[in-house]
């Protein structure tokens, strides 16, 4: 089902989720939800359920067809995720579903190591880089309440508008 992005400053946005631990029933229906609600929107690879207000610690990515990610590992569902290893660092423009009027720079690892669950609840080890790591951290952040607001470096120069092609509700 394609539900609702919060929008900032929805404070749901900036709450900390809570761990799913044992991903059930309602976790497969908030991994379709977040499944359908990314697919919604033309060219975008991630979103986190704390954007359409569930508070859980999951996260949908997908880089499928993304020109900057030739290799893309396809869709990915993220329960509990932890940052295990990363290196490597770079400035790179981002934006989000939650801040739909700008862009941002933002610095973020080049290489991950990921631990989470699958939606069956199996421990899985996520290897990426570039791009694709780029939309993990991302969408990783929204899970503790952090935007990209809050990792630029500087308001005034790391922050641009953003023309809007469809509008958006
Ligand atoms: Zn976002």
């Amino acid at each position: 089902m394609i539900r609702e992005v919060l929008r900032f400053p929805d404070r749901r946005l900036k709450t900390p989720a809570r761990p799913v631990r044992r991903p059930g029933a309602a976790a497969r229906r908030l991994a379709r939800d977040l499944e359908d609600t990314a697919r919604s929107f033309p060219n975008t690879v991630g979103i986190a359920a704390p954007q359409i207000g569930e508070l859980w610690r999951m996260a949908y990515v997908d880089c499928s067809g993304h020109p900057r990610v030739p290799d893309a590992q396809g869709p990915m569902w993220l329960v509990d995720p932890v940052l295990i290893a990363a290196e490597g660092a770079e400035v790179g423009r981002e934006g989000c579903l939650s801040l739909p009027d700008i862009t941002a720079n933002v610095r973020r690892a080049t290489r991950i190591e990921v631990r989470a669950l699958d939606l069956d609840g199996a421990e899985r080890r996520i290897r990426a880089e570039g791009f694709e790591a780029r939309v993990i951290l991302h969408e990783m952040d929204h899970l503790d309440g952090v935007l990209i607001l809050d990792r630029v470096a500087s308001l005034l120069l790391d922050v641009f508008p953003r023309v809007r092609r469809t509008r958006r509700r």
